[in-house]
């Protein structure tokens, strides 16, 4: 997260679901010195079995939500405070589709209004911003995205930062051309014919 510019110091958190708990990062711990220990495993409804080292992510509420919400296929949930994505939260009402890669998160990536970190409303805005989608944008916060795996919702995240700078660039160069719904829809399905997804 740190290393790929996701990330700056403490901020955003990575979870998995396993078949009875939830694995996720703790809070307050700098990447940097992060190890294996600091790990907090919880139950599926948030709750803590036994004592803790670390307490979990302050946006444990907003990874559980999205679990809810988006069944099976969200199996790992990354979140991240990306440069080009929280700029654009702070401008913009959705990453509009300026290359085909925006088909692998669903389509366009919508901005939800801003809620303060780690409530319930910010949990709530991001199910209803993930419609149809792998990935948000969350108002003047960051990203969400979620994948079947950990590496496949920490790719959704790149693709989501690399997505957003490229729409910047563009912008920079003059009015973007955006694809349609059916363009992504045929690239959809000719990736899922390529097998090159993984859904
Ligand atoms: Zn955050």
């Amino acid at each position: 997260m740190a290393g790929d510019g996701l990330s700056d110091g403490m901020s955003g958190n990575l979870s998995i679901r396993l078949p009875d708990m939830i694995v996720i990062t703790p809070s307050g711990v700098p990447y940097d010195a992060m190890t294996p220990a600091d790990i907090v495993v919880i139950s599926q409804d948030g709750t803590l079995p036994g004592a803790k080292r670390r307490r979990p992510s302050t946006e444990t509420p907003m990874h559980l939500a999205v679990y809810h919400a988006c069944g099976p296929a969200a199996g790992a949930v990354a979140h991240t405070h990306s440069p080009y994505v929280v700029a654009l939260s702070a401008t913009s009402d959705a990453l509009p589709a300026v290359h085909y890669a925006m088909a692998g998160l669903g389509g366009p990536v919508r901005v939800t209004p801003y809620a303060r970190f780690g409530t319930a409303e910010l949990a709530d805005r991001a199910v209803a911003g993930l419609a149809g989608r792998s990935a948000v944008i969350l108002g003047n916060h960051g990203a969400l995205t979620y994948g079947a795996t950990l590496s496949q919702a920490y790719d959704r995240a790149r693709t989501l930062e690399w997505l957003a700078r490229v729409y910047w660039l563009a912008a920079q160069a003059g009015q973007p051309r955006t694809l349609t719904e059916e363009q992504l829809t045929e690239v959809a399905d000719a990736t899922r014919e390529l097998r090159y997804g993984e859904e």
